[in-house]
């Protein structure tokens, strides 16, 4: 079977570096799509509160019949919980209806500076205790910028595990990166593939070509040589299947930087500003 390579996390903990992304996944499907991942291989689980389908991915988990132990799972506060007593009782519910008594890792799912009096500070305190009780084995954040993540050094005691943040060959992402990769911060790098938006670009088509590689195969492992954690979504197995299958070639550092070249800044997001977005769901 394939060996999936791990990052060590500043809390000691082992995260796989591929994974398996469960957003837009339809809380009927999720865990059947989760067992799938877990059949072909896959040891890590990214889901959110927002996704709706924590409950689907704690079922895959047992429908596959792999230890809780063996499986890196992790999970997000919602948008609207980030006041200590509501997080806390998120929380309980994230355990509950994964249905394990601790997470991997729970991470603040997104700054929201223009909500709460910009005080992001207390959520990540109230995280702290998740990670002293030990429920929540490490702690994040994720679509921190820099400084977002100046702030929590300067007036909190715990250095953010990861930071979950879009990459992606559109959307490179270079300075948070580069901040994060300074202070021990692992990368998560979220819609790896761009949602499919990145797949027919020429020049990622052409080292697909020369690689007798997918277009999405030669992204990821353009992620994964650039030292970044990855969880592309698929609800199709074969897709599931060729989005694991990246540990048996390699890129050349030339490829690597021509995918790197496709960067358009700030236009090539395909998601919200972490500066501005408000959302908070229903
Ligand atoms: P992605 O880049 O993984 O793209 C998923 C889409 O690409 C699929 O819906 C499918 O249409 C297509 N696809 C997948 N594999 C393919 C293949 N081999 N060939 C062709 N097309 C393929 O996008 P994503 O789901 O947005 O991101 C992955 C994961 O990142 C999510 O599931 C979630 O866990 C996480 N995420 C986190 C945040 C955040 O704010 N923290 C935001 C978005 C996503």
């Amino acid at each position: 079977m394939t060996e999936v390579p791990t990052i060590e996390l500043t809390t000691g903990a082992h995260i796989p570096q591929l994974g398996f992304g469960v957003y837009q996944i339809d809380p009927d499907e999720t865990a059947g799509a989760v067992k799938t991942a877990l059949d072909i291989g896959y040891r890590h689980i990214d889901t959110a509160e927002m996704y709706q389908n924590e409950a689907g991915v704690g079922q895959g988990i047992r429908d596959a019949g792999v230890d809780r132990a063996d499986v890196f799972v992790t999970s997000k506060l919602n948008n609207g919980f980030h006041e200590p007593d509501a997080a806390r009782k998120a929380f309980d519910e994230t355990l509950s209806k994964l249905g394990f008594d601790y997470v991997d890792l729970f991470l603040i799912h997104w700054p929201l500076p223009t909500l709460y009096g910009g005080d992001f500070m207390s959520t990540w305190k109230t995280l702290e205790e998740f990670r002293r009780d030990g429920r929540a084995r490490s702690i994040g954040v994720s679509n921190f910028q820099t400084h977002h993540l100046e702030r929590l050094a300067n007036e909190t005691d715990t250095v953010p595990a990861v930071n979950q943040i879009e990459v992606h060959p559109y959307f490179t992402n270079e300075e948070v990166r580069a901040y994060c990769a300074e202070h021990d911060i692992a990368v998560e790098a979220w819609s790896p593939i761009a949602q499919g938006k990145v797949l027919d670009d020429p020049v990622v088509t052409k080292i697909a070509e020369a690689a007798g590689k997918s277009p999405a195969q030669v992204v990821l492992r353009w992620h994964v040589q650039r030292g970044d954690i990855v969880f592309p979504k698929s609800v199709t197995p074969s897709r599931i299947q060729e989005n694991y299958d990246l540990f048996d070639f390699e890129l050349s550092e030339h490829d690597v930087d021509e995918l790197t070249s496709l960067d358009k800044g700030e236009e090539g997001r395909t998601g919200p500003n972490p500066d501005t977005f408000d959302y908070i769901p229903d």
